[in-house]
């Protein structure tokens, strides 16, 4: 009978809980230190235009090195900082440094059409958040219409009636909207055509399933046509392999990002980038950027 292994279970159960326990307690404090202690930086994932092959964007990804816990992906760190509040401060400073290097690269010549923005739910809620956003963009002096706001289906579906407004008046101000991981939550399509916004995300998990058949192909198909039906622009994610990239260019999907296009690219990477692909071809650098 199991019963004299119970309590060796239980404990490896408990021990395994605090490992868990004190990971999170270490980096919720490390993360209250990591702003003021310089230790975030953003990387630029390129989106290309499926038609031209031109760069339509950057999306603006979060990174934390941290002295004691090293570097810690947004997936482990980022609903921490929702659940603790960091995340308003963190959200700002994303916000303001993305607008800030956009307006730098406009200076310095470099012609940038978008850069995406991330913003979790809680931010996007924040009776501060439009004026955050104003403030973003009036000390970078970015134009609205090159910001892009990522947000979740989850969020507008849980949050209609507050997230309708914010949504209406972000695009009065002429800020673009793009719905992320579109797919994977559940969203009510009769509420998102009534919703102002500009593009929808194909979560990755679908342009995986280009590889696997036929039926996976035509969810992804019906998610494009749905989109070019309600006058949404679309954007691929997480583009792998080949045979990904030729299917979504055969289907007339706007626009893509993933491994197989371009990694996320540090910023002197980014300003690189942008400098050779202003008008060319699309880039392919997989794993490797950049070249030699
Ligand atoms: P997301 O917004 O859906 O971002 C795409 C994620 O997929 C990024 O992971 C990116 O590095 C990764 N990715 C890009 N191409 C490929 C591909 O071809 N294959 C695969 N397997 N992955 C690919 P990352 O940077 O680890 O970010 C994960 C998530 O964390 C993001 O998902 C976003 O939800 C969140 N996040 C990242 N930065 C921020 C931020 O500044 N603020 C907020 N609130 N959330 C952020
Ligand atoms: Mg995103
Ligand atoms: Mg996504
Ligand atoms: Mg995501």
């Amino acid at each position: 009978f199991a019963k004299n292994r119970e309590p060796e279970n239980y404990r490896f159960y408990q021990e395994s809980m605090n490992t868990e326990a004190l990971k999170r307690l270490a980096i919720e404090t490390q993360l209250r230190h990591a702003l003021q202690r310089q230790e975030l930086s953003l990387v630029y994932q390129p989106q290309f235009d499926l038609n031209t092959g031109a760069v339509s964007g950057l999306e603006a990804l979060l990174r934390w090195d941290n002295q004691e816990l090293g570097q810690i992906p947004p997936k482990e760190f980022i609903l921490i900082a929702e659940e603790t509040g960091i995340i308003y401060d963190l959200g700002h400073w994303v916000m303001c440094t993305a607008c800030n290097q956009v307006k730098t690269w406009h200076n310095m010549d470099i012609e940038l059409p978008r850069i995406s923005v991330n913003v979790s739910p809680k931010e996007f809620i924040h009776p501060d958040f439009l004026s955050n956003v104003k403030t973003a963009l009036d000390e970078s002096g970015l134009e609205p219409g090159g910001l892009q706001i990522e947000i979740t289906e989850t969020l507008l579906m849980e949050h209609y009636e507050g997230t309708a407004k914010i949504l209406e008046e972000l695009s009065r101000m002429g800020v673009q909207i793009a719905i992320d991981d579109f797919g994977k939550g559940y969203s009510s399509l009769n509420r998102l055509h009534t919703l102002t916004i500009d593009c929808l995300k194909i979560d990755r998990s679908f342009v995986n399933g280009i590889s696997v058949g036929f039926k996976e192909q035509s969810v992804i198909k019906a998610i494009i046509s749905m989109a070019s039906a309600m006058n949404l622009k679309v954007i691929a994610e997480g583009v792998e392999t080949e045979n990904q990239f030729t299917f979504l260019k055969d289907k007339h999907c706007q626009e893509a990002q993933g491994y197989r296009l371009s990694l996320p690219l540090t910023t002197e990477q980014a300003e690189y980038f942008l400098r050779k692909t202003k008008t060319s071809e699309i880039s392919t650098y997989p794993g490797q950027y950049p070249p030699g």
